[in-house]
């Protein structure tokens, strides 16, 4: 299933070009809210079933013709992973971004995930707005995202993709710390827009192998970044087992995979595009903030 969110918040089902409204099936009082995937999300063991002949019975809306909201709007929990490609790591310890304290010996395994605020989310029709702090430079950052399916708590690697539901495209907004300037990773990353995600949710069933994903990120047509996720540090399954030791996931929780190698800086006026094999492709304008 390819799950998008759309106009007054409806759920659908996204197939050849087209969304098909399953919003009947969302619980109520959920339904036509912010909220209705997370709940769809939650329930999906019992709806299963009737999703494909609700689908069905509704007409084939053309994508170009809604607009798509993020295809989660408000997760109750936006985790990250830091440091969880070696490529990028090396490139982060010889950045002039980077206080020179950073070891090159920590990876995501060190130091486990950090939150972005869910506030900080957006979608495939919106713009990254970058705020008015001179003198800062904003990088992209390409992620494959996870979607958590069932409540999962202290969840051992072996049984924890049973508790994604699948998987988006994401990128990882930041403003970079610079000499004078060591703000908290969680502020940098969590401007309002910093989050892009989407176009669509991609059920896992529909990817065959999560750590064998080509994954690439375009500005303005030229290619920045390029990597698998086979050469992810802590694959998804390690990652959900930590965080789930620490906290409570929970259904329509994004997991934020980790960028590779390739970061850079964008302006008002770029394009940022982001495919990742088997999941879904967007492009965002970048835009300076308004307000
Ligand atoms: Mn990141």
């Amino acid at each position: 299933l390819r799950i998008a969110v759309f106009d007054d918040y409806r759920v659908g089902l996204v197939d050849e070009g087209a969304v098909r409204d399953v919003s009947h099936a969302v619980p109520e009082p959920w339904r036509g809210t912010p909220y209705a995937v997370n709940e769809l999300i939650e329930a999906f063991d019992d709806l299963r079933e009737r999703l494909p002949a609700l689908a069905a019975s509704s007409p084939p809306l053309p994508l170009a013709g809604v607009r798509l909201h993020p295809p989660l709007p408000r997760p109750r929990q936006l985790l990250a992973a830091p440091l969880n490609y070696h490529q990028h790591i090396t490139e982060m310890s010889v950045s002039a971004h980077v206080p020179s304290g950073l070891s090159t010996q920590q990876t995501a395994r060190e130091l486990g995930f950090f939150i972005k605020a869910s506030g900080s989310i957006c979608g495939p029709a919106d713009a990254i707005e970058l705020p008015r702090w001179e003198g800062r430079t904003f990088h992209h950052e390409a992620e494959l995202a996870v979607v958590i399916g069932r409540t999962a708590r202290a969840v051992p690697r072996e049984r924890a993709l049973d508790h994604v539901f699948g998987y988006t495209c994401l990128v990882d907004v930041t403003m970079r710390m610079s000499e004078g300037f060591e703000e908290e990773r969680p502020m940098r990353k969590s401007f309002h827009t910093f989050t892009p995600i989407g176009p669509h949710i991609v059920s896992s069933d529909h990817v065959a192998d999560v750590q064998a994903l080509a994954m690439k990120l375009w500005v303005n047509g030229e290619l920045r970044q390029e990597a698998s996720t086979a050469t992810m540090i802590v694959g998804v399954a390690e990652l959900i087992e930590r965080a789930s030791a620490v906290v409570t996931l929970h259904p329509g929780d994004v997991y934020a995979t980790g960028t590779p190698e390739g970061v850079g800086p964008i302006e008002p006026g770029d394009t940022v595009r982001i495919w990742i094999d088997q999941v879904g492709e967007m492009s965002v304008p970048v835009r300076l903030r308004s307000w």
